[in-house]
């Protein structure tokens, strides 16, 4: 499906094609920092299916990522909303996309849970929770 998104200042806009099957929700400890929250919510894009289309936004190797892996941090320098991680390299083969970010946010149902075994303990329990209308 079609897929466009801004960061919260709109500074930063994008859009891709992806496939709603590939949204997920990561619970690692470093999407629980860098976004300050619980969670993080994703969606998968092909490098060829991702434009840029306003803003640059700034880069942050995170070199201790619970993968092993090295990862670019991407996001907005004047907001900081995080918008998409890639590999490091000129030609990274994924970006891996902030749904919050995207116009289409309640068509996108996360179908998996990674890095389960970091997730918050209640984030199973949240459906108990009562519910205001606004905070
Ligand atoms: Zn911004
Ligand atoms: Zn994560």
């Amino acid at each position: 499906m079609r897929i466009d998104g801004t960061c919260h200042c709109g500074a930063i806009a994008f859009e891709a094609e992806a496939d709603p099957a590939t949204a997920s929700i990561c619970h690692c400890t470093d999407c629980q920092a860098m976004t300050g929250t619980a969670f993080r919510a994703n969606i998968r894009v092909e490098a060829p299916n991702f434009r840029l289309l306003r803003g640059t936004p700034t880069r942050y190797l995170k070199t201790t990522a619970d993968s092993g892996n090295h990862r670019i941090q991407s996001f907005c320098p004047t907001c900081g909303t995080p918008v998409y991680a890639t590999a490091p390299g000129d030609n990274p083969p994924v970006y891996t996309v902030r749904i919050g970010t995207l116009r289409q946010r309640e068509q996108l149902t996360p179908k998996v849970q990674n890095w389960f075994t970091s997730a918050r303990p209640w984030v199973t329990e949240l459906g108990a929770l009562p519910r205001n209308a606004k905070g």
